[in-house]
């Protein structure tokens, strides 16, 4: 009962019925519909494979995960988190996107949209740093995506360039919300007149740590309290981490990492661009309510006539420097 899909795994197919006529059916996908490649990548739950859709050709990249070892360790409402946070965010070209989701006596399968640039962090780990060209066009697409999950009702909570892949054009795609918050959706009028009745307890108790401890925002360390404001904290961390080449804070341990953000015990080193420095550090301001939102970022000088919205998805990226 727990694994209980309600995804819309189904496609449509063309089919002869007895009488010889054509039939357009709708059909669930299934595992025989894929065929497996090679692995693209392991998490602590799961095996990612490059899959081809049989009917269509079409490549995907297949998450799955073995239920025996989700009950195990307990991470059922991680898996459905990630499930249920997915299958709100579908129109937008930042987003990982969720196809189809099935299961079998074994695992669960989650058909993602295939990221052959790997993850952002391999790729900076390349170059070393990124220019400001780089960072401004990859600072946008993560800050444009940020903007669509927010009007969602979705908090990442663990923004960081590991979470960030790369389509084959070489554009963003954030994935790895096993531990969003899910707001209720704006949309939904209903949930949001049910919500109104809960108030700040039950964020609080939503707001337990979970996250990277680079990124990590001031207010979940000292209050247990993550917001919206927290995903631009990371976004702060992320724009620093682009143009240096290591994250603002970082400590021997994960307490000394904590230590260093509840104090804001960070260093520019000579060069840092001026307008990139002005950007970050409102950013990286403790009091959440004090720090800039999308919209303040968005005409921040650093993005200086730098377009946003669907535009901005049909440029090409910068060869990385
Ligand atoms: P953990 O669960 O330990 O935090 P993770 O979140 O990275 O790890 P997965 O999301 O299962 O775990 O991903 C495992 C690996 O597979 C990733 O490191 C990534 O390189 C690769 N991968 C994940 N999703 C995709 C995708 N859509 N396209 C291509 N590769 C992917």
């Amino acid at each position: 009962e727990e694994w209980k899909d309600r995804g819309a795994a189904v496609s449509l197919r063309k089919e002869v019925d007895a009488d010889g006529r054509t039939v357009i059916k709708s059909v669930k996908k299934g595992v025989r519909d894929f065929s497996f490649g090679r692995v693209l990548g392991e998490g602590s739950y799961s095996t990612v494979y490059l899959a081809t859709d049989r009917q269509t050709l079409r490549e995907y990249a297949v998450k799955v995960l073995e239920k025996k070892h989700i009950i195990k360790e307990k991470k059922i409402k991680y898996v459905n988190i990630e499930k249920n946070t997915l299958n709100r965010l579908t129109e937008h070209p930042g987003i990982v996107r969720l196809y189809y989701t099935f299961q079998d006596e074994a695992s669960l399968y989650y058909v993602l949209d295939l990221c052959n640039g790997g993850e952002l962090l391999g790729v900076l780990k390349k170059t070393g740093t990124f220019d400001v060209e780089c960072t401004r066009f990859y600072g946008a697409q993560i800050l444009d995506s940020i903007e669509y999950m927010h009007s969602r009702g979705v908090i990442h909570r663990d923004l960081k360039p590991e979470n960030v892949l790369l389509d084959d054009q070489m554009h963003v795609k954030i994935t790895d919300f096993g531990t969003a918050k899910l707001l209720p959706d704006p949309r939904d009028l209903r949930q949001t007149l049910d919500a109104g009745q809960n108030g700040t307890q039950d964020e609080k108790r939503n707001a337990s740590f979970v996250g990277t401890a680079e990124y990590v925002s001031p207010e979940l360390l000292t209050d247990k309290s993550a917001g919206k404001p927290s995903d631009l904290w990371a976004f702060g961390c992320i724009i620093f981490q682009l143009l240096v080449g290591r994250p603002p804070f970082k400590g021997a341990t994960e307490y000394l990492t904590f230590q260093k953000i509840v104090n804001l015990e960070y260093e520019f080193p000579a060069g840092f661009p001026p307008a990139a420095r002005d950007l970050v550090e409102r950013c990286l301001v403790l009091d959440p309510s004090r720090r800039l939102t999308v919209e303040h970022i968005k005409n921040h000088e650093f993005f200086d006539g730098h377009i946003f919205g669907k535009e901005l998805w049909r440029i090409k990226a910068p060869r990385l420097r």
